[in-house]
């Protein structure tokens, strides 16, 4: 039976922090008639975070001072609340982002993935296994974390990826080798040095990534991690052993495990080589609808709306604009209301009010200047 295509003004793609999030601002500024497509569950790259993995930026439920919890994608909201915890796991930040849905109530489609997006005139037509769907303003909302950078280095693909680990207790053998020594590698020696039966961990990476120590937690280690990994009254952190400025060329299968090569040293590993490199951005899936700078991220107007194809919006992790980095909740939540705002013009709404409700919260920025990464301390 063909399936009828499904026309909305609006339509979200991507039911993470992001989509969920933008969705409550489009609400929130007048916009009802849209829907979200999720390729799988809403918060599903959250449910499949390592199950030990916890938030960096705390939680805390300071809204009546006029302070929004770090990781909230709403107003008068808290994950903090909705937890009890201060750093939340993935599967409680999923469970968060489900009660908002249900709050708001947002229309999200499920285990509906877009497989392709074209745009015919003015209007999206996007197919999923789900059938068509078609809509004048589109928002790509679809993160980073399913989308892991396999191909850093020839033999990459020998590697596990952080992305594919469920949990750090499988991991029983007696020594691993991480590659990449930010956030996530860090989370990884971390937890792997808690097992009894790992000996070593080495965490290899091209930069000192310890030493780095910016104002923007986009750019260095974050408190949180710095404090996992420095910890002197940790006895399992004696098991880490970080190698700095070594810049890893090639992964090749041995005999007896893996050879992990820099241009001066050779490491070896009975175990797969974890790889903790970072990620794409999911615009790469529509990438014929942005253009990219030297950076590789999308290049976006003012409104986050990107330069190539008109009523397309990116909102999320990737939006950067010159040395502004979106890449945390607490930053990319501050965008919503900016493309909402955006698309209510079209429909001719005065959101004036709202604008400075979202204002007043620290949730509309549309004044770049204040967030230049100078530091005076
Ligand atoms: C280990 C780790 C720890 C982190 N800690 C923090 C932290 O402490 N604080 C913080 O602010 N940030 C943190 N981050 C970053 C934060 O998780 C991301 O910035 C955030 O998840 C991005 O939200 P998003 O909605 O853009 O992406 P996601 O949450 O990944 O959501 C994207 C959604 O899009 C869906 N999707 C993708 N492609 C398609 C398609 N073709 N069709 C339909 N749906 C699709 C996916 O299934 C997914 O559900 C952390 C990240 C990691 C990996």
């Amino acid at each position: 039976m063909i399936k009828k295509t499904q026309t909305f003004p609006v339509i979200i793609v991507g039911a993470g922090a992001a989509g969920v999030g933008v969705g409550i601002a489009l609400k929130d500024f007048g916009i009802k008639h849209f829907t979200v497509l999720e390729a799988d569950v809403v918060g599903s790259s959250f449910i499949n975070w390592p199950h030990e993995t916890q938030f960096i930026t705390p939680s805390f439920p300071s809204t009546s001072f006029g302070l929004i919890d770090y990781n909230a994608i709403a107003l008068n909201t808290s994950p903090a609340l909705t937890s009890g915890k201060q750093h939340l796991r993935g599967i409680e930040y999923a469970a968060y982002l489900n009660k908002m849905v249900q709050e708001f109530d947002l229309n999200v489609n499920e285990n509906c993935k877009v497989l392709a997006v074209e745009k015919r005139k003015h209007i999206f037509v996007i197919e999923t296994n789900q059938g068509s769907f078609q809509c004048q303003y589109l928002i790509w909302a679809t993160g980073e974390y399913k989308f892991p950078q396999i191909k850093p280095f020839k033999g990459a693909e020998l590697c596990t990826t952080f992305s594919s680990i469920k949990t750090y207790k499988n991991f029983t053998n007696d020594n691993y080798i991480v590659i990449g020594a930010y956030e996530s590698g860090i989370d990884v020696a971390y937890n792997l040095s808690k097992n009894k039966e790992v000996e070593g961990i080495l965490l290899i990476d091209k930069t000192d990534t310890i030493k780095i120590n910016e104002q923007d937690p986009s750019l260095s280690i974050s408190p949180y991690s710095r404090q996992k990994i420095l910890d002197v009254n940790n006895l399992n952190l004696d098991k880490i052993v970080i190698y700095v400025d070594i810049e890893i060329d090639k992964v090749v299968k041995t005999a007896d495990g893996y050879s992990v090569f820099s241009k001066t040293d050779i490491f070896k590993t009975t175990h797969p080589p974890i790889l903790c490199t970072g990620f794409l951005g999911g615009e790469h899936q529509i990438s014929n609808l942005f253009d990219f700078n030297e950076n590789g991220k999308p290049v976006l107007n003012q409104f986050d709306e990107s330069v190539k194809t008109k009523n397309l919006y990116l909102v999320g992790p990737h939006v950067q604009h010159q040395n502004v980095i979106f890449c945390f909740i607490y930053k990319f939540r501050q965008r919503f209301a900016i493309v909402a705002n955006n698309i209510g013009k079209y429909y001719g709404l005065d959101n004036s009010d709202m604008i400075n409700k979202y204002r007043k919260n620290v949730m509309y920025l549309d004044d770049l200047t204040c967030c230049e990464h100078n530091c005076l301390c």
